[in-house]
């Protein structure tokens, strides 16, 4: 089975996956939780070419090659291995963050990120949880974590507003995969809503 988390920079996503991993692991589920970008050691060094350095190094247009060269390499690499030995793999971020970010956010290239979504990676997940929350919120809790990896600092409030309704729109898309779940409340309040939902929806 495969879970994806989707949602704004600090939406809770990264949080969210670790506790639902927990949640799963002690209900006897082989979990592996994983993210993008990275997951895979490939991956992961193209994480570093993303999210360090200048950040305005890339067009949204090498972005989309970046994180798809990524995506691929995380995928033979980590996750289709684990989905054959049937465990559940959870991702932080998938493919969706891409259509949404590159795709809508930071220009209109959707139609590239679906062409080479279509032939180069081909895999959805079964369930994707769409964080929801207000991007003022999500943007003072990503500053007072400081990951120094997010970057609002490049792209500011008004581009976290058009993430939000981006996923928004995306959960429309594919209704019968996403689940929008509100992230506004505390951690475990969120967590306790995910895994009602889920309740009925693993197999
Ligand atoms: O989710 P995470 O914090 O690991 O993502 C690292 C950074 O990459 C974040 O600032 C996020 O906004 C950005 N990102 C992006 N486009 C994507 C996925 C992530 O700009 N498709």
């Amino acid at each position: 089975f495969f879970l994806t988390f989707e949602g704004i920079d600090g939406s809770g996503k990264s949080t969210q996956a670790r506790l639902l991993a927990g949640h799963l692991q002690a209900t006897g589920h082989e979990v592996i939780l994983t993210r993008e970008p990275g997951g895979s050691p490939g991956a992961e060094e193209i994480r570093r070419l993303l999210v360090e350095g200048d950040p305005g190094r890339w067009s949204a247009e090498t972005e989309i090659l970046l994180f798809t060269a990524a995506r691929r390499d995380h995928l033979e690499r980590t996750i289709e291995p684990a989905l054959e030995a049937g465990k559940t793999v959870i991702c932080d971020r998938f493919a969706d963050s891409t259509r949404i970010y590159q795709g809508v956010a930071r220009g209109d290239l959707r139609g590239i990120v679906d062409t080479l979504h279509r032939q180069m990676i081909q895999k959805e997940p079964d369930l994707t949880i769409v964080i929801d929350m207000d991007p003022d919120s999500a943007l003072e809790r990503g500053l007072a974590r400081g990951s120094g990896e997010d970057r609002f600092e490049e792209f500011g409030a008004t581009f976290q507003h058009s993430l939000r309704r981006g996923f928004l729109d995306l959960a429309k898309d594919f209704p019968n995969r996403c689940i929008v779940v509100d992230g506004n409340n505390g951690a475990q309040d969120v967590s306790l809503q995910i895994n009602q939902v889920l309740a009925n929806r693993l197999p």
